[in-house]
């Protein structure tokens, strides 16, 4: 049994922000013995009766640590994604793939909306125990967390409060959005010919096209499957055309509107589509940014960072609740190694630089470079995909751990000796 457990007073420890990261750790801590407070801005009917607000698709990696972590709730009732699809459009405008290949991942990934999720492990938190509290937290909240708790964490994901961290510029090259979003939750599609995918759609100039199934509100009993479009845009180009859209009716539309003239076979499935409820919705731009993992209050005391509030990405690769999963499990690893030493700064930066260095660092370098036009090593990397299905494997995996790609994506000799090991290995 854990330390924190064999102590007179349990350890006292509060999270500012009721989403992925925050919620995983409050719960995993609270089954560790700790003394848990949790604060956030929405209620659980503030979440489930609102917006959307990401596509939040798991991979199994990440999936593994809410099981491991009892928070797998959804599991039977979400559709499963067995692998990663990748297609280009033909440049001449008539509507065929200049390129095609699909592979399976070592095991499926999921998304369940987290107008869900939340409020199921709100509720879970507070069944283990937790002290949940609803207050839009400020610095003056923030004091007095850190006045009545060991350890204080900024879970706050894209909340203003998260700016107080301050942008940490060396970690962060992309100083502006580099996308314009979109999401479309629908009902009604039909499925392709093959597993269910990630079907990445690649539109050169244009913008990038994803669609996967979920799980979300508004069913029959209370959750029902669906799909969901997501539209990331190049800024100024024909899939940045939102600004006009003025309902949930239009946004459907518009969502149809691009499918037909940029990937016709993602509009001949979707075209009857309904969307899943007027909430199902979301548009708007991300600058990817790493921001210091360290806040100093005025009184001196030190807040600690932890998912999008120290990193966010654009949602081109769809890591952000992955990494913000991985990086719960890497702070309530460093929690319970702490014993029960102060939770100080050094401490804290000596985490946050061993999560970054170790994994994180390599996934802001693959997710920003696909915001920029592929090189020509990477669009051969690609092509070859479609004749080998080892790369095209090996690339669909890569998004269960994106280390990976460090061996192949960014060299062009890298990626030239992983296209001839593989070529002779189906040669021979
Ligand atoms: C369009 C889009 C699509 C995405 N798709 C994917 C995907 O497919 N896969 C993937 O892995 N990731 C995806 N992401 C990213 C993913 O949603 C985030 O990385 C993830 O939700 C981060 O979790 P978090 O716990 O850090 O923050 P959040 O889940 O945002 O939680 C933050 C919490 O803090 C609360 N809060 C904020 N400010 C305050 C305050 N002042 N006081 C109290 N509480 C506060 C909020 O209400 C919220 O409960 C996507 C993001 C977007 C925008």
């Amino acid at each position: 049994m854990h330390l924190a457990q064999n102590t007179q007073t349990r350890r006292s420890i509060a999270i500012v922000g009721a989403g992925q990261a925050g919620l995983l750790l409050g719960c995993g801590l609270l089954d560790q013995g700790y003394a848990v407070t949790m604060v956030t801005n929405r209620t659980a009917e503030d979440v489930w009766n609102g917006k959307v607000m990401s596509s939040q698709f798991i991979f199994d990696p990440a999936l593994q640590i809410e099981r491991d972590f009892r928070m797998n709730q959804w599991e039977k009732d979400c559709p499963a994604t067995d692998g990663i699809s990748f297609s280009i459009p033909m440049p001449d405008g008539s509507g065929n793939k200049a390129m095609h290949w699909h592979a399976r991942l070592t095991a499926p990934g999921q998304s369940v909306d987290q107008r869900v999720k939340m409020p199921g492990w709100m509720k879970e938190f507070v069944a283990r125990g937790g002290d949940l509290r609803f207050e839009d937290v400020g610095v003056e909240q923030l004091e007095a967390l850190s006045r009545e708790h060991e350890l204080v964490l900024l879970a706050g994901g894209k909340g203003e409060i998260v700016n107080l961290l301050g942008r940490d510029e060396s970690r962060s090259p992309i100083k502006q959005p580099m996308r314009q979003l979109a999401l479309t939750y629908v009902t009604g599609m039909k499925r392709h010919d093959y597993y269910e995918c990630v079907n990445f759609n690649l539109i050169p100039g244009v913008g990038e096209y994803f669609v996967f199934p979920a799980l979300t509100t508004h069913g029959a009993n209370g959750t029902q499957a669906c799909d969901i479009m997501v539209f990331e845009g190049v800024p100024g180009g024909p899939m940045d055309c939102w600004g006009d859209v003025r309902s949930p009716e239009q946004h459907l539309a518009k969502s149809l509107e691009i499918l037909k003239t940029f990937v016709p076979w993602e509009y001949e499935r979707s075209r009857d589509c309904q969307l899943t409820d007027a909430n199902g919705i979301l548009a708007g731009r991300i600058t990817p940014t790493v921001r210091n993992a360290v806040l100093t209050l005025p009184s001196g005391r030190k807040v600690f960072g932890m998912g999008d509030a120290v990193l966010v990405n654009d949602p081109i690769t769809g890591q952000g609740s992955n990494n913000a999963t991985k990086g719960a499990k890497h702070y309530y690893d460093a929690i319970l190694a702490r014993g029960d030493q102060a939770f100080d700064e050094a401490w804290m930066r000596q985490t946050f630089d061993a999560l970054y260095n170790g994994y994180a660092e390599k996934v802001v370098r693959w997710t920003n470079s696909l915001l920029f036009p592929p090189p020509e090593h990477i669009v051969k990397l690609l092509g070859t995909a479609q004749q080998v299905p080892s790369i095209a494997s090996r690339i669909a995996n890569g998004f269960n751990d994106p280390r990976d790609y460090a061996n192949f994506w960014f060299d062009p000799a890298d990626t030239d000796r992983l296209i001839d090991t593989e070529m002779q290995k189906l040669a021979a």
